[in-house]
């Protein structure tokens, strides 16, 4: 019979052999009435700490579902420090934006306003369960943060000089991404993505001269900003992070 689990959930709670843990509403709805699972049935859980477990169900109430985890099934791993700053875009856009940035492995999110960004809003409450969703489903073992927008001048103005800020420079000032990229191995970094307008002139003039930024080219065509995203953080997690690990994925 395979028990291997077919349903991998996010848990807030620490995940131990024995320990129990209580789904909030819409995770145990999820197992209990679309994946119709039944006392017994194996679900993997990770909590971006202890790794991955498979756990099991143990009871069932009207609005709740308590699990027990039996065994560590992989153990955490450190991941590559990568954040990705992106301007908020439409909201299909930005979907597919924190969506793919949790499959390609960012560490933290952080949606940013610049002079030309059309959203003044943003509901990082959403863009949290979209980017746990895809935690679960890519078989990641932690969930990216989503960090509470905000001007890009004030993240830039707390910097630590120490991580480096890749720049997707649309205006041509940058080098072809390889070219700048090849050779670099790991360490804190993030790529910084404009919204659909492009940065302003004076923006990305002053965002060239940081001392911590590379400004980079991504080929001779404009990209929408999603496209851009996944096109940077391919490139990055081929040449500097966890692609380069043969056999990929999994333990
Ligand atoms: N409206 C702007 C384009 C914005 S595209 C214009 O026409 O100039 C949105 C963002 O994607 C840009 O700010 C940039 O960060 C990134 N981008 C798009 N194409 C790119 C390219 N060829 N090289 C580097 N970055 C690019």
């Amino acid at each position: 019979m395979d028990i291997s689990p077919k349903v991998r959930l996010f848990v807030d709670v620490p995940l131990a052999v024995g320990a129990p843990v209580a789904l909030e509403q819409s995770q145990a709805h999820y197992l209990l009435h679309v994946m119709r699972a039944e006392i017994g049935t194996p679900v993997a859980l990770f909590n971006g700490q202890d790794g991955e477990w498979a756990a099991r169900l143990t009871a069932t109430s009207k609005r709740g579902a308590t699990l027990v985890a039996d065994r560590q099934l992989r153990l955490q791993q450190p991941e590559p420090d990568l954040w990705l700053l992106f301007a908020p875009v439409k909201r299909a856009r930005i979907d597919i934006i924190v969506e793919k940035a949790t499959e390609l492995g960012v560490s933290a999110l952080f949606p940013v306003f610049t002079r030309h960004t059309a959203m003044t809003r943003v509901n990082e409450e959403r863009l949290r369960a979209i980017a746990q969703e895809a935690a679960e489903q890519c078989e990641r073992l932690s969930v990216p943060t989503v960090q509470t927008a905000g001007p890009l001048d004030g993240l830039l103005a707390g910097w630590q000089g120490d991580r480096r800020l890749i720049l997707l420079d649309e205006g041509g000032g940058g080098r072809p991404i390889a070219e700048a990229l090849a050779g670099q191995t790991g360490g804190p970094a993030a790529i910084l993505v404009g919204p659909e307008g492009g940065f302003a002139k004076s923006e990305l003039d002053a965002l060239r001269r940081l001392s911590f930024a590379c400004p980079v080219g991504l080929g001779p065509r404009i990209l929408r900003a999603d496209t851009a995203v996944i096109a940077a953080l391919s490139c990055y997690q081929a040449m500097c992070g966890d692609w380069r690990t043969p056999s990929g994925v999994r333990s």
